[in-house]
């Protein structure tokens, strides 16, 4: 917000010292995140990306060519796209040549004339190269990850300008039409319904389409070799698709069919949650479970989670749960992290507690035990949830278990019928938009009437095993 008001400071006096035709100015370069400054852009809102993209995974040459229709939301001289790698082509805007430049992950583009406020306009990137994920400030892989035979594809927080040009930022909600290109005999997958399949001889290309609003940290490209089975849950098209290669995590063998009967979950567990939370979110379903061995992480991409390896029941129960708080009640800021992986990871509390495994309070009562001063609990108690240093601390265990214990502990001190109020309310008042933790705890005090300052205190912002709450 500093930042944000100092750059409109800067354009103030700019155009107060420039002749009316500088009232065009550049959009920022960056969405202004805490721990993601340079991540998305200013100057406009995407409606839609149409990517095509087409994959050789035998020397991970991916050529593409986005296609981006936006509105501007300020008078734009030029505007940014992040972007990763390759080699840029081409850039047209409205149909017209626009001159460009790059600088780190920044495709800065400059049509031939200004665009004014609130105008729609769409920009087409033709760009081509080595595909490749970047590392993220915990070391871990982020976004087009080679596998044996195709790619991991998952992007949290900062893996889609890697494949494709994107304005990331979690506060982007647009539409998306993939149409991806692999050898014949791979599979490539998308958010979304399958459009169509087409046989072009040596390739075969995937058409999906995913018509609800998504943000680019949860788009997904994954291709290889898989079987996919479709069907219908719960009246939703419904697309798994297996590795015939995936295993559980440190096996040598590979094991499809336990990959499909843990995927068997999926019906009641929908259930459940839709029970629990309100409708599901978006307009189809299905998992991805490949084989990826460097990836060690699982993620919630919108409709079709990415499963590094095979999943278990309580992973599957927790990515599912993501639709609802992370895909569909969207982070505003990445410091605000718990917003996802605490409701996430209390999901998968609920659902044992549903399943007559462990109530949830024995959960939190388990936790609770751990003493501060032992390695567990430094692990657990320290940083506080809300209260990260850096993005390094993005995916630590606070982020998951005490976040989750947050809300375990206000279920106890509510009552269950508010607490339910208030997470059904939390995701049918922010279904498609952006919310922080201070939203989170307005609706909170609202719907118990208390004041509940003292309360998310201790177990958000103090690091250190809250005592008293
Ligand atoms: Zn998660």
């Amino acid at each position: 917000m500093v930042l944000r008001s100092l750059c409109a400071a800067l354009v103030l006096l700019v155009v107060s010292a420039a002749p009316a035709a500088a009232a065009f100015t550049p959009g920022a370069t960056g969405a202004g995140d805490p721990f993601f400054p340079q991540a998305g852009n200013g100057g406009y809102e995407v409606r839609h990306y149409s990517l095509k993209l087409d994959y050789e995974p035998q020397n991970e040459q991916l050529d593409g060519t986005a296609e981006i229709s936006a509105r501007a939301t300020q008078d734009l001289s030029s505007f940014n796209l992040d972007l990763v790698g390759f080699k840029v082509g081409s850039v047209t805007v409205d149909g017209s040549a626009a001159s460009f430049s790059r600088k780190g992950q920044e495709l800065t583009i400059t049509p031939s004339e200004g665009l004014r406020r609130n105008r729609d306009f769409s920009v087409t990137v033709v760009y081509a190269g080595h595909a490749n994920y970047i590392l993220d400030p915990d070391k871990s892989k982020d976004g087009w990850i080679p596998t044996d035979d195709g790619a991991f594809v998952v992007n949290e927080p900062q893996g889609s300008p890697t494949w494709f040009p994107a304005n990331d930022t979690p506060k982007d909600f647009a539409t998306y039409d993939f149409a991806i290109t692999v050898p014949e005999g791979r599979t490539a997958l998308a958010n979304g319904v399958l459009v169509s399949k087409t046989d072009n001889g040596d390739t075969t290309t995937w058409r999906w389409r995913e018509d609800s609003p998504m943000v680019t940290y949860l788009t997904t490209a994954t291709n290889g070799v898989f079987d996919l089975r479709e069907g219908t849950i719960a009246g939703l098209p419904e697309y798994n698709a297996v590795d015939p290669n995936t295993r559980l995590f440190g096996q040598k063998s590979p094991n499809p069919d336990l990959a499909w009967s843990r995927l068997a979950v999926q019906p009641e567990a929908l259930e459940f949650l839709i029970n629990l939370y309100g409708p599901y979110p978006f307009d189809s379903i299905g998992a991805i479970v490949d084989y990826a061995p460097n990836v060690f992480y699982s993620l919630e991409s919108q409709s079709k989670p990415n499963y590094w390896v095979i999943p278990s029941e309580d992973t599957i129960v927790h990515e599912l749960a993501h639709m609802w708080f992370g895909d569909a009640v969207v982070l505003e800021r990445w410091p605000d992290m718990w917003l996802n992986e605490g409701f996430a990871t209390w999901s998968e509390w609920i659902w044992n507690e549903h399943k007559g495994v462990k109530s949830a309070a024995q959960q939190f009562d388990d936790l609770y035990d751990t003493p501060e001063d032992s390695a567990d609990g430094q692990d657990l108690w320290f940083p506080a949830p809300n209260e990260l240093a850096d993005a390094s601390e993005l995916f630590h265990t606070p982020v998951y278990d005490r976040g989750a214990m947050t809300l375990q502990a206000l279920r106890e001190k509510v009552g269950e019928d508010t607490f339910l109020t208030i997470v059904r309310s939390w995701y049918a008042e922010n279904r498609h938009s952006n919310v922080t933790t201070a939203d989170f705890i307005a609706l909170a005090e609202r719907v118990s009437g208390e004041d509940l300052g003292d309360f998310f205190q201790a177990w958000l912002f103090e690091e250190g095993k809250p005592e008293s709450w």
